[in-house]
């Protein structure tokens, strides 16, 4: 009998170290393991420019870090994964678990069409989802308890890159277009310890869009370029009140995904099914004022036109854009919801729908629906100088300190919009939809 060889189908879990997926398939192989990932045409259509750039460049990067062995297919993996096995004989294939809707079905369609066992190993995730439950054996609906309980069930220390790998190689296509600049897990990893020196400013600052002060991590994390585990294990020796908020965010991470998995249906349908009633507006040209950031609300407008420019936006900026399009404008979330998935860097289905039903108040644990944010007072109260509002509309710029905020009491500010809304009408009719599902 020939070596063995072991196939390692990489998804969201692009590097090396901390990969227990990896390591069963070095063993299972002897340490010779080829390592595939297939641009399933599915889930590249779906993902817009942001993402697919920051994927090519995270597949260069890995490959480079497997001596350019990394076999890259096209197609559909229940087709593609079966055929490579059996191209290079493989005994097994590893893959870490997918909780997602699309990919727990692709997982098992391509299970059955296996001639060799498809092995999970690891999530993700610290905890992976449907794991942590409450005395009665059930999952949780709400945060904090979910969060206490995540906290007792504690995690596996995470693990070493394996010690040597004989990467095999088969034919494959070329890497999509890109430079590895950036992404990988190298990348993740410099900017991950970089981060972890101000840490402890997390707790008072990460609510502040102009100090820029928090780790944008979501976008390796998305790619699985870093493992949560491995952040949670550098956090423990930290010890600060900072790092303890910080944990508890990459927890809000965990609790998205334990719903999803839970409630496929919630990537687009609300958690709370009386909104299924609620009555939403259809997106026409205030939502496309909205896309674009020309609301007249300074916070909306900033946060918008900064998802356009860089890919990103700040938390708390998406929570108050989210709530505007929702309560403001009564455009139902899910369009929102998917301008975001096109627009980031980091859109993940299950934190992207998850926060959305947070903020429009049809998820499990949602802010209650009567608690409209006022993005005035937002900007006034999280930008207090302005400075976020005056980097990314530069009408404004003309306005010095909180006047941003409010340029209408300040002279006006040249070519910038008049507010779209009459922000307390928008908001009694808000509680007057709400009435009518209640
Ligand atoms: P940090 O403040 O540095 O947080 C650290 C990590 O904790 C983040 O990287 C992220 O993994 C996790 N985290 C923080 N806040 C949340 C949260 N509310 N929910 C889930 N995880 C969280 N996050 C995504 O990763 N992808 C999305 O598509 C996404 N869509 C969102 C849509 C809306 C409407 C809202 C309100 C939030 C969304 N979030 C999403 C959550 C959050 O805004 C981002 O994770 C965060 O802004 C990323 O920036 P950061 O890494 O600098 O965050």
């Amino acid at each position: 009998m020939g070596p063995v060889t072991a196939m390692m189908w990489f998804r969201r879990d692009l590097r090396l170290t901390d990969n227990p997926a990896l390591l069963d398939a070095v063993t299972a192989g002897d340490g010779r393991v080829l390592g595939v990932f297939v641009l399933d045409p599915l889930l590249w259509g779906r993902s817009g420019d942001p993402r697919r750039e920051h994927l090519a460049a995270s597949l260069r990067a890995l490959s480079e870090a497997m001596d350019g062995r990394l076999v890259v297919r096209q197609g559909d993996p229940a087709s593609v994964i079966p055929a490579v096995a059996a191209e290079v004989e493989a005994a097994s294939v590893h893959i870490s678990a997918d909780y997602a809707p699309y990919g727990q079905q692709r997982d098992e369609e391509v299970e059955a069409a296996l001639k060799c066992p498809l092995v999970r190993t690891g999530s993700p995730y610290a905890i992976a989802p449907g794991r942590v439950l409450n005395q009665q054996g059930r999952s949780y609906l709400v945060f904090t308890p979910y969060y206490k309980a995540w906290l007792a069930h504690g995690w596996r220390q995470p693990v070493e890159a394996p010690a040597k790998v004989e990467w095999v190689t088969a034919d494959g296509e070329k890497l999509p277009e890109g430079t590895a600049d950036g992404a990988g897990e190298h990348a993740a990893r410099e900017r991950w310890h970089e981060y972890l020196d101000s840490v402890r400013e997390y707790d008072d600052q990460r609510d502040r869009p102009d100090l820029d002060s928090t780790s944008r991590m979501s976008i390796p994390l998305k790619w699985g370029e870093l493992h949560p585990r491995t952040m949670l294990a550098d956090l423990a020796r930290k010890r600060s009140d900072g790092a303890q908020a910080y944990a508890r965010e990459l927890a809000w991470r965990e609790f998205c995904a334990d719903l999803l998995a839970r409630y496929p249906e919630a990537a687009w349908k609300p958690l709370r099914s009386e909104f299924e009633k609620m009555q939403y507006d259809e997106p026409g040209e205030l939502f496309d004022a909205w896309r674009e950031g020309r609301t007249g609300f300074p916070l909306v407008d900033a946060g918008m036109r900064q998802l356009a420019e860089t890919g990103f936006m700040h938390n708390r900026v998406r929570m108050v854009v989210a709530s505007f399009l929702v309560k403001d404008l009564h455009v139902h979330w899910k369009y929102g919801a998917r301008w975001f998935m096109q627009s980031l860097y980091d859109g993940d289905l299950a934190s992207n729908s998850l926060n959305w039903q947070w903020v429009a108040g049809c998820g499990a644990d949602a802010a209650p629906y009567f608690r409209i944010f006022n993005p005035v007072g937002q900007g006034l109260k999280f930008d207090p100088r302005g400075d976020y509002v005056r980097r990314w509309v530069p009408e404004l710029r003309g306005l010095e300190g909180k006047a941003a905020h409010e340029p209408w009491k300040h002279g006006g500010a040249d070519g910038y919009p008049d507010q779209v809304v009459d922000h307390g009408e928008a908001r009694r009719e808000s509680l007057r939809r709400y009435e009518a599902i209640r």
